[in-house]
């Protein structure tokens, strides 16, 4: 399910701290978001709804945890935008990405191992899956 950036927001706090009051979520994100109490307390019962959050009891309030992984939700929202591009353009975005990120050796070598490995599953042409009309691959083309 798709998660705002005001979630995305929340959530990040989440894992940071493990669990969450919504005191807390609003020391931390009140000022930069402009958020009210009720803000941040709707803004939980969404994720909780949505099954990203579980709550439990706190004395007079609750406490969050996060049941959506950092890691998993990560690789989700990377999916979710290249999903939006052509499968034939993803490799120059990852090129993209890769010329300008920082990077130590061992990233560095951590990729040049993944690449290396890849070749074993490597495909003759990458093939396009967008809707007709909405890119120039040759597919589409007839
Ligand atoms: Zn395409």
């Amino acid at each position: 399910m798709a998660i705002s950036n005001a979630e995305w927001d929340i959530m990040r706090v989440v894992w940071t701290k493990g669990q969450a009051t919504s005191g807390d979520i609003l020391t931390v994100l009140g000022a930069k978001n402009d958020w009210s109490a009720s803000t941040v307390k709707t803004l939980l019962k969404r994720l909780v709804d949505k099954g990203y959050l579980a709550t439990s009891k706190l004395g007079k309030g609750f406490i969050y945890s996060a049941l959506l992984a950092e890691s998993d939700a990560m690789a989700e929202q990377v999916d979710e935008a290249f999903s939006k591009f052509c499968r034939t353009k993803h490799v120059a975005i990852l090129e993209h990405l890769l010329a300008d990120r920082p990077m130590t050796e061992a990233d560095i070598s951590a990729l040049q191992l993944l690449l290396e490995k890849k070749k074993a599953s490597a495909v003759d042409k990458v093939v396009c899956d967008c809707v007709l009309g909405q890119c120039k691959c040759k597919e589409h083309l007839n």
